[in-house]
């Protein structure tokens, strides 16, 4: 039977694949093979528009030659050396070029391995920080439902998605604000929407019922991603961290999605205007080429941690890729890429383009709800009856098929193109998604 693999078809079977349908996967097999620049290229040949930059991650495109000769020459100069009580320059290095782009006062960075890592991480710094200063007491984290901060067992823990949390044990002391998603109020939103601020609120609420002196911090993303693309109402993120000041709560930014370009600001932290006390990161930092974290730290937090004698390790916490040299290299020669291409500026100008774009699908039957910021976007579609999700697999089935890649989650249609992408691009992808979401029944 021929279904276009050929005798080179891998044996799908050994590969537990994460967050996938395995058994509906390995029946009709997705493969994609090659990448360049805006496109991938499937196991059968085909070329598909990435709209997805991979998983939010590939912001600089696909196949950067700067990034594949860094690798190469770090690893063959130093392919791996402990950050234990051992250092590499290329690691100091790094973080002090991060440093250039980060928010204000956020100046010291804790390496990692994944965006989870990080979280956790940034979890365990803010429980360190409070007790470095005499509130060991403040042992319990604020985060948000439909929040997604990885797949830790702090990140499940703060976060609010059903399906990643009901069948896992989830650390005591994590409660949660509710979430911003409202349809009723907010639905076709351009950018920020109007209503919700006011859920910021609830913070005090909780603040009330745990009492503040207990709470360590607070975290969300600054725009949730995996949820379905939900920018913050207007004047939400300015309360939470006006109410996280009031009580003593660190307010920490998990941007591994809204990091390193994706609403055309380095940071959602410089977007906004507001900078938090810790901020998550992963994915662009090494434009999704190598795994690799960062947890950025205001100053204050790392500096309150280097008190008592200088012989004692300050934080029990680490990884062995820590500060790996080759990712070092691979996140160096990707800073640069961003910075000489202007490519957070570049996402700036693209993103009224892309606001007036996904904004156009408005008319086609199902769509109840489009989403849009900086170069992030999202189409909700109306569950099909007794079968939720079903519409939104079939339209990454149907857009594959068609040359675009999509990412679904339920019903909901997510969309971040790589920075790089140009207007023709833009419009390239919309016109695919229009034939694609037209066809569903
Ligand atoms: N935090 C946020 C906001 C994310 O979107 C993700 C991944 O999508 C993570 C954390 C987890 O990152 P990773 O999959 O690298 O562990």
């Amino acid at each position: 039977m021929s279904d276009g693999f050929g005798d080179n078809r891998p044996d799908l079977s050994a590969f537990w694949m994460p967050f996938t349908a395995n058994r509906q996967f390995k029946a009709e097999p997705r493969l994609l093979a090659q990448a360049k620049g805006m496109y991938y290229r499937t196991f059968e040949g085909q070329e598909v528009l990435d709209g997805t930059s991979g998983l939010w991650c590939v912001n600089a495109g696909h196949g950067r030659q700067e990034i594949a000769d860094a690798v190469h020459r770090q690893l063959l100069t130093l392919d791996y050396a402990p950050t234990f009580q051992m250092g590499h320059p290329i690691a100091f290095e790094f973080a002090q070029a991060l440093t250039t782009i980060a928010p204000p006062g956020m100046d010291r960075v804790f390496f990692t391995g994944s965006g989870s890592e990080s979280v956790d991480t940034a979890l365990k710094i803010a429980l360190a920080y409070h007790r470095a200063r005499g509130e060991g007491q403040r042992v319990r984290f604020i985060g948000r439902e439909k929040g997604y901060h990885g797949v830790g067992f702090g990140g499940i823990s703060v976060g609010g998605l059903v399906n990643n949390r009901r069948t896992f044990v989830t650390l005591p002391g994590a409660d949660h604000l509710p979430h911003t998603f409202d349809l009723k109020r907010n639905a076709f939103s351009k950018g920020l929407p109007e209503h919700g601020a006011e859920l910021a609120d609830e913070l005090e609420r909780l603040v009330a019922l745990h009492g503040a002196e207990t709470i360590a911090a607070v975290i969300v993303e600054p725009v949730a991603g995996s949820a379905g693309v939900l920018p913050p109402p207007k004047g939400y993120l300015e309360r939470l961290r006006s109410l996280c000041d009031k009580h003593g709560l660190l307010l920490i930014f998990d941007e591994v999605i809204t990091g390193f370009g994706r609403l055309g600001a380095p940071f959602a932290a410089q977007y906004f205007g507001i900078t938090p006390d810790l901020m998550t990161t992963a994915k662009g930092l090494t434009n999704g080429s190598l795994p690799m974290g960062a947890v950025f730290a205001k100053r204050e937090i790392h500096d309150a941690l280097m008190q008592g004698p200088e012989t004692l390790i300050e934080l029990f916490h680490g990884y062995t890729y820590s500060g790996h040299p080759t990712a070092c290299a691979a996140g160096l020669a990707t800073l640069e890429i961003y910075a000489r291409e202007g490519l957070f500026a570049h996402a700036a100008a693209m993103a009224p383009i892309w606001e007036a774009a996904i904004h156009g699908l408005a008319d086609l039957p199902n769509v109840i709800d489009i989403r849009n910021i900086g170069l992030m976007g999202a189409i909700e579609l109306s569950p099909r009856d007794g079968a939720p999700g079903a519409r939104g697999y079939e339209t990454l089935v149907k857009a594959l098929n068609a040359g675009l890649l999509v990412r679904a989650t339920g019903d909901v249609i997510a969309l971040s193109p790589p920075l790089i992408v140009q207007p023709a691009e833009i419009e390239k992808l919309f016109s695919l998604l229009r034939g694609v979401l037209a066809s569903l029944d």
